[in-house]
């Protein structure tokens, strides 16, 4: 009996008859747009190459408000000057090791004013640049970028285009390594 309704299946889908199983469903899996998001992008201001703690958007400034808590606004502020993120070459300076890859994606402020540029690298929000006797918190934590310690870091595309945040688009976040 089972034998010969296997057959019979086998006939079938020989025909064409049946839709294959294995097509892929109409809401199918998306593809991976949140895997090029860098955790930890790669920064390029004031002519060095900083490895960021955190996403370009998330980075929070350090600077200690009157209530004496860490400022939570961000660095990329509504109304700031945004960086553009651009292929460029890796650049080893020590050693022989050939990478992988030539290319990495970085977010790269060089065409900002130089103010602009000292801003970023202070980590500071729009309004407590302009605050200087505001004391600090925390302390700015760019890291020197090392293409040889942080290689699990580069990434040779581009991030995509990030989906506005809205209330149905949010996907929880995966580590990536
Ligand atoms: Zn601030």
């Amino acid at each position: 009996m089972r034998r010969s309704l296997a057959l019979r299946t086998r006939r079938l889908l020989d025909a064409g008859v049946f839709a294959p199983s294995a097509a892929p469903p109409p809401n199918g899996p998306r593809p991976s747009a949140e895997a090029c998001r860098p955790a930890r992008p790669v920064v390029q201001l004031l002519y060095l190459r900083y490895l960021a703690s955190c996403p370009i958007e998330e980075i929070q400034c350090v600077t200690q408000t009157r209530r004496r808590v860490r400022c939570s606004a961000k660095v990329l502020g509504s109304g700031a000057l945004r960086g553009v993120w651009g292929l460029v070459p890796v650049s080893v300076q020590r050693g022989q090791l050939a990478l992988p890859s030539d290319v990495m994606a970085v977010y790269s402020l060089s065409a900002l004013p130089y103010q602009e540029q000292l801003r970023w690298r202070s980590q500071r929000c729009l309004q407590h640049d302009a605050t200087a006797t505001a004391g600090d918190l925390a302390v700015a934590d760019w890291e020197p970028f090392d293409p040889l310690r942080h290689h699990e870091h580069i990434h040779t595309r581009l991030p995509s285009h990030r989906r506005r945040p809205g209330p149905s688009s949010h996907t929880p976040r995966q580590a990536h390594s």
